[in-house]
């Protein structure tokens, strides 16, 4: 028997139904949830990411704004843009959308967010927070696959946890949560010799590489719990993760847990998204 899905569309629906009701309470009491999104430039995959931001916010009864600007805008102007965001009431919740071009440094950009603000999760501060285990705003993406390894039961105090990948968002911040969580983690990356050595023994993994294939049936124990983030096409165009997913969903048999690409961490991150502004607007006194 093949491992069960993780159904990320379906633990987004009922957290969204949560938020939206928390949302609407808020409202109630005047203090309507808001989310600032900024896009600068015209990539195609920015602009489909940063549509479905707001749709998701205005489906949960969310103030939303979205501000599109040219690929030229001066990175002075962008800062003085998140400054005024900054002291707006109406907004809670500030992001923006990544990659920025060039002549913008997106360091700048990300510490220039209030942190009560800073909804993605992404600045040192916000970092220093989840790596002290201090509260505070924690990236949607990771946060969102902790979500789906609670929703399938498996307590992770005490297991094995490897994350594949170690960007600053993603792997790293998932590793520090599920470090939080008391599982024993191992991170590995590029220069990692042997990581089937190490997923081989894991109870959880989470592979964030952007690479399809990464891992393989051989490459897990039965009854593991595995979460794929990654996002690629294959030969025929189609979306796809990081994983081997048929073969492997063989090898974890029905007592192993995965995520399908689509329809696991991706539909997640944005609910999470929705969750931290939600978070930023309860919050403020
Ligand atoms: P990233 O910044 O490019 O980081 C990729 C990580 O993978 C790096 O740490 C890199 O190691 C490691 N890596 C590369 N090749 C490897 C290999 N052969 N073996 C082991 N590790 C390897 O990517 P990211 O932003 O973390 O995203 C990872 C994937 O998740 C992408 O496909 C992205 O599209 C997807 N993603 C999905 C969502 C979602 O909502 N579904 C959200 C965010 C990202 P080094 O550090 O050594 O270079």
């Amino acid at each position: 028997m093949p491992a069960q899905l993780i159904d990320g569309v379906a633990l987004s629906k009922s957290l969204r139904a949560e938020i939206g009701a928390r949302a609407a309470a808020l409202a109630g009491a005047g203090r309507r949830p808001g989310l600032a999104v900024i896009l600068v430039g015209d990539d195609p995959a920015s602009a489909v990411y940063v549509r479905n931001k707001v749709k998701a916010c205005e489906e949960c009864g969310f103030h939303s704004v979205l501000e599109k600007y040219e690929a030229t805008l001066p990175e002075a102007d962008l800062l003085a843009r998140i400054a005024a965001l900054n002291a707006d009431p109406a907004i809670h919740g500030i992001l923006v959308q990544m990659p920025v071009p060039r002549h913008i440094d997106p360091h700048k950009v990300i510490e220039a967010i209030a942190t009560a603000k800073d909804v993605d999760g992404f600045s040192v501060h916000s970092a220093g927070s989840l790596m002290s285990g201090l509260p505070g705003l924690r990236p949607a993406t990771p946060y969102g696959c902790m979500k789906l390894i609670e929703s399938t039961g498996v307590a992770l105090k005490g297991k094995r946890a490897v994350v594949i990948g170690r960007s600053n968002t993603v792997g790293k911040p998932m590793a520090m949560l599920l470090l939080q969580a008391n599982a024993t983690v191992t991170v590995c990356h590029s220069a990692t010799p042997d990581i089937a050595a190490h997923t081989r023994h894991a109870d959880v993994v989470v592979v964030a590489v952007g690479r399809r294939n990464t891992l393989t049936a051989d490459m897990v124990k039965p009854g593991a719990v595995i979460i794929d983030v990654g996002m690629n096409r294959d030969d025929e165009g189609k979306l796809c993760g990081d994983v081997d997913f048929p073969a492997l969903r063989e090898a974890l048999g029905d007592s192993g847990r995965i995520t399908p690409v689509p329809g696991g961490v991706g539909p997640m991150t944005i609910t999470m998204l929705l969750a931290n502004t939600l978070q930023a607007a309860e919050v403020v006194r």
